[in-house]
């Protein structure tokens, strides 16, 4: 029985057609591999797993492969087989970080005078380049402004910013990017299926998540499953365990607590949690992500989720996008409080804590979006308790609750002949003055019970009644008027009739 190789190895790409995700770094490369015009010095920067050493690699083998230079490396003759390996006289991979000297960078600038031993170019990978010393750097510099014409550099890094800027002007930069979760899920599956293990969608897109844009990191995370769960199928219950997430059935009674605005049953299942060892700041990770799933499907009901579709359909409530994208943005924003607890189990309480009363917000921006749609008065409603029923503005709210309790006609009346307004808590009524008159009285006399309700509904904590001047009448406004003043004056004479024109 041969020893196992780990999946990222096996499946480190060869060719630049394996490198997934980095289409305009390999479209680069295989353009100046076309053409001839390979830089002497090369930048690879981007996130860890990305691709920058196995990139670097290939371009080794296209430059030295027997039937090159060219895009597309056999692979097969002596050349090829070497630099895959490692064993390449001519194509040196050096980890900066445990070579990062002056003394180093000299003995490297002396290898790089002498000709190759067998193949066209000495290809240098320094990985990890950033940690050379200011010396090393100038002395790699000495090397780069006048460089041999059989010498490439590829400084892969992943944080280009510590770089010298003469060093980066020198060099030709290729920035690697992160892979999209889809992509790496999507290689995960391919690879399941030429090793012929079963690899479930969701376990699949778990792994692609937890990679965070790192083929490599999921390769290897694939790998830990596999060992945990032997010959049975790789799923989405082996991959929470393996990497400590929360089960999903327990994610998914967590956000119907939140669902339902139910704050001390969310509260109980955050403690639960803890109380079983689990990782306070993975479960507030997940519920992020869940949020950011339920989000995205609210938006496009085919929008892919990674979770297995019972997961998918049974998350899926009546909390509309806009809520979902309310409770999402005080997700994010608490975790603001969990960095600022003391510890992580204690400011996930609170932030999950907090984000269970999601529908109290959703209130007060009900009662001002109903306020603007009235175009009434400006000052902003203050925060109240409890929640209302989905699907319906509080003034009808408010009016229907009105009608039940004090008569139809007040009800009527109010929507009728009154202006409502509600300004920091307190719920005021105009009424114009020389309107009807028994519409006065009425509110007047009902202005304790319609307190009453308004404080049962947690709508307004007051009630005001307004009466306001009447408006002044068109013969008044004509009457007023400087210029028809003038006129009479003038002319002598009376307004008789006024009429308003079409
Ligand atoms: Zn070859």
């Amino acid at each position: 029985m041969s020893t196992y190789q780990v999946l990222a190895r096996r499946y480190r790409p060869q060719t630049f057609a394996d490198l997934v995700g980095q289409e305009t770094v390999v479209r680069t490369l295989r353009n100046a591999l076309a053409t001839g015009k390979v830089s002497h010095a090369y930048v690879f920067s981007g996130l860890r797993g990305v691709g920058k050493t196995t990139a670097a690699r290939i371009l080794a083998k296209a430059l030295n492969c027997e039937r090159g230079p060219t895009p597309d490396p056999c692979g097969q003759c002596l050349p090829c087989r070497e630099i895959a390996e490692g064993t390449s006289m001519d194509v040196l991979e050096i980890d900066a970080a445990s070579n990062r000297g002056i003394d180093n960078v000299r003995e490297l600038r002396e290898v790089a005078r002498i000709l190759p031993v067998r193949d066209r170019y000495r290809v240098f990978i320094l990985d990890e380049a950033h940690q050379l010393t200011g010396e090393a750097f100038n002395a790699l510099l000495k090397i780069l402004e006048e460089p041999p014409p059989h010498v490439v550099f590829i400084l892969a890094s992943t944080e280009k910013h510590k770089f010298p800027p003469t060093i980066l002007s020198r060099c030709q930069q290729l920035d690697f990017r992160p892979l999209p979760t889809e992509t790496i899920a999507e290689r995960l599956k391919d690879v399941a299926a030429r090793e012929s293990f079963g690899l479930e969608d969701a376990a699949a897109h778990l792994i692609a998540r937890a990679a965070q844009g790192s083929l490599r990191d999921g390769l290897s995370i694939l790998d830990q499953v596999r060992s945990f769960v032997g010959d049975a199928t790789v799923d989405a219950t082996a991959v929470s365990q393996v990497l400590g997430l929360p089960p999903l059935e327990f994610l998914l009674e967590l956000w119907q607590a939140l669902a339902n605005g139910d704050a001390a049953r969310a509260l109980a299942l955050v403690a639960q949690r803890e109380t079983q060892g689990g990782d306070p700041l993975l479960l507030y990770q997940e519920l992020l992500e869940l949020l950011r799933s339920l989000v995205l499907v609210a938006a496009n009901p085919q929008a892919p989720l990674p979770y297995p579709q019972a997961f998918r359909d049974a998350s899926l409530t009546d909390v509309g996008l806009a809520s979902l994208l309310r409770i999402l943005d005080l997700a994010i924003r608490g975790r603001e409080l969990v960095a600022a607890a003391p510890s992580p189990g204690l400011g996930v309480m609170v932030a999950v804590g907090k984000l269970a009363l999601w529908p109290r917000l959703k209130r007060v921006e009900e009662l001002l979006a109903s306020r603007g749609v009235e175009g009434q008065s400006p000052s902003p409603a203050t925060a109240s308790e409890g929640a209302l029923p989905l699907g319906s503005s509080p003034w009808d709210q408010f009016l229907d609750k009105v009608s039940h309790k004090l008569g139809a006609t007040l009800a009527a009346r109010l929507r009728n002949s009154c202006e409502l307004s509600l300004v920091e808590g307190e719920l005021v009524i105009r009424l114009r003055a020389g309107g009807p008159n028994a519409t006065a009285q009425a509110v007047q006399e009902a202005l304790p019970r319609l307190e009453e309700v308004a404080q049962e509904l947690e709508f307004a904590r007051r009630v005001r009644l307004v009466v306001t001047e009447p408006e002044p009448t068109l013969e008044q406004k004509v009457a007023a008027d400087p210029r028809v003043q003038a006129v009479l004056e003038v002319f002598g004479g009376k307004i008789t009739k006024v009429e308003e024109r079409s």
